[in-house]
């Protein structure tokens, strides 16, 4: 199913993931700073930025028709979803089967609400309510990089997480997962996903390897 994924793949050929560390390092095992990860992410944001905005023109312009405009948008989307994932996880090499449904729920979910915007298209709405909704959809590609972090963080010996509001207004999801307090890992919903605020979210998480380091690092 993600066979095309390999010829749009970001991730440049320097890179090496090194399994034991779970990051990205090069030949000579110096580490891939953090600021070098970023540029990648923020290119494969740009890059969905720029498709999406020409295909919005050509919507608005009536040169498509919405099934068009559909079908190419999601596609896009899942694209830049997928290569985000994986250049958090290690790249295609690392996915195991667990990570792969992770990824397909990751894009059922997002297809379902897409689907509905799409539904109020069909209904009517002004151009500029499109673009916004729009440019909405692009920005959630932060929630695959949220996921994939908190794979990460499971993979290299984290077993709790704990979600800190941070200063700005919170949706309710928010609220409640962070009433929560420390949670086992895998009841952990990471920041920016599964909530109403999505990429806007300004929540911080944080990962502890036993209870009491989460208890010490509260105590600081
Ligand atoms: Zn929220
Ligand atoms: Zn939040």
């Amino acid at each position: 199913m993600y066979s095309f994924l390999i010829s749009n793949y970001l991730i440049p050929d320097t890179y090496i993931w090194d399994k034991k560390t779970k990051k990205w390092q090069y030949k000579n095992g110096r580490e891939v700073s953090k600021n070098n990860i970023d540029k990648l992410y923020s290119k494969i944001y740009q890059t969905l930025e720029t498709k999406n905005k020409q295909l919005i023109d050509k919507l608005v312009n009536k040169e498509i028709t919405l099934n068009q405009w559909k079908a190419q948008f999601f596609s896009n989307l899942k694209l830049a979803e997928i290569n985000v994932f994986l250049l958090t996880i290690g790249g295609a090499e690392n996915l195991v089967n667990k990570d792969t449904k992770i990824l397909n729920n990751n894009v059922k979910k997002k297809f379902t609400y897409f689907s509905k915007f799409v539904n109020d298209i069909k209904k009517g709405v002004s151009e500029k309510e499109l673009r916004y909704r729009s440019e909405r959809y692009n920005k959630s590609v932060e929630s695959a990089i949220s996921s994939g972090n908190l794979l990460n963080k499971k993979r290299t010996g984290f077993n709790f997480a704990y979600r800190r509001l941070g200063i700005a207004e919170h949706c309710k999801d928010c609220i409640y997962y962070n009433s929560l307090g420390v949670v086992g890992i895998d009841e952990f919903t990471p920041i920016k996903t599964n909530c109403i605020c999505q990429e806007r979210c300004k929540c911080s998480e944080y990962f502890f390897s036993t209870l009491e380091d989460a208890v010490k690092s509260f105590n600081q």
